[in-house]
């Protein structure tokens, strides 16, 4: 298969083009190179002549358009995104324009262009709102309730594709998946930024009171069930993707202090740098997801516990350290976002 990979450079999209690349798929990757593009994550397959890169942004349609008439793509996985909540709240505009106009440019270039071309939209589980504690996990089924700038433009990113599935028949198919970590993820979202200011000695800031709860997928669990939902997922269907690993965020600290203590011990216990901080303006308290149908019809089961992931993603961490050091030094030095509202 020849795939357009949006957003391609980013933490997730990497993650599935190398996939992709290693299974023998021909790959085109449309990457605008925001601050959170990380092209270092690509060099594998940038050695391969299946790959290659366009730089570009998806609400260029004349672009768009271009790319698709030149590597006639036979499926699209679209992952393009503003993605950090936190940044959603202090310039929510970014978030509507790539977010909600790029993937109508997107769909629209696959409806003009008459070729018949498989439209895999990877969303996210924010878009189903926030869980009590007793509540059933997310489903396919359950309604929608965004509750930040980022989450309801995704949320609106998904109707439009559903309705370019219904109105104009596209051969659409949505994934909504939970919270990723593994290699490579940009140091503004909990686990990098933890990791990082706990092996700097520095405090580790937590939102709130930790209570919120979160659904732990490794990225690679991730890429393997975005490659099962565009080979075989229903047209016009959503499969909600998760680990069933459901942590308070203040249970996810500890477990990363805990294992640093074991391999920097000179900078133990790394609990004694947790924080307290302002919470986020309208955080969600609780996403799980119920991965029911995508490990029933697709086949598709994580093949890492959260413990080992996140024992390897500390692992990677610490031997990438020049990675993340020129990130802080160039692109984002690790101040608090989020706060305007
Ligand atoms: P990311 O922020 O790491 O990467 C986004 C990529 O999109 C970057 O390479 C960036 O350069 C590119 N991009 C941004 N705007 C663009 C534009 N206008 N045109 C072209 N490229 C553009 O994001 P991620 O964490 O890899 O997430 C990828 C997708 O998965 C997003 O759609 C996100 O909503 C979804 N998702 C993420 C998670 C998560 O935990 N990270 C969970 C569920 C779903």
């Amino acid at each position: 298969m020849s795939i357009l990979v949006t957003g391609g450079a980013g933490f997730i999209g990497s993650a599935v083009i190398r996939q992709l690349v290693r299974s023998g798929e021909t790959v085109v990757n449309l990457d605008k190179l925001t601050y959170a593009a990380t092209p270092e994550a690509l060099e594998e397959a940038a050695d391969s002549p299946a790959y290659s890169f366009v730089q570009g942004d998806v609400c260029d349609a004349a672009l768009v358009a271009q790319v698709l008439e030149e590597h006639a793509p036979d499926a699209i996985m679209h992952l393009a995104a503003e993605s950090h909540v936190d940044r959603s709240i202090d310039g929510p505009a970014a978030f509507l324009e790539t977010n909600v106009t790029g993937t109508f440019t997107l769909l629209e270039a696959v409806r003009r262009g008459g070729r018949p071309i498989r439209f895999h939209h990877i969303s996210t589980d924010e878009v189903f709102g926030s869980l009590g504690p007793e509540d059933a996990p997310f489903s396919e089924t359950t309604p929608y309730t965004p509750n930040s700038p980022y989450s309801a433009s995704k949320a609106a990113s998904d109707h439009l594709v559903r309705a370019w599935g219904e109105t104009y028949g596209l051969d659409v198919v949505t994934s909504n998946c939970s919270n990723n970590y593994g290699p490579w993820q940009f140091p503004e979202k909990l686990i990098p930024v933890m990791v990082i200011a706990a092996v700097e000695g520095r405090p580790l800031p937590i939102y709130g009171t930790g209570a919120n709860i979160r659904d732990w997928l490794h990225v690679e669990d991730h890429a393997r069930a975005l490659r099962a939902v565009l080979a075989r997922g229903a047209r016009c269907e959503s499969y909600c993707v998760g680990g069933d690993a459901e942590r308070t965020n203040l249970a996810v600290v500890r477990a990363i202090c805990a294992a640093l203590d074991q391999q920097r011990p000179e900078g133990a216990p790394h609990d004694r740098l947790i924080t307290f901080v302002t919470d986020r303006p309208g955080h969600d308290a609780r996403y799980a997801i119920d991965a029911g149908r995508i490990r029933a019809e697709l086949g598709w089961t994580p093949e890492r516990d959260f413990e080992s992931g996140l024992a390897g993603t500390l692992d990677w961490y610490l031997a990438n350290r020049p990675w993340w050091e020129g990130i802080r030094a160039r692109r984002y030095g690790g101040e608090r976002l989020g706060l305007s509202a």
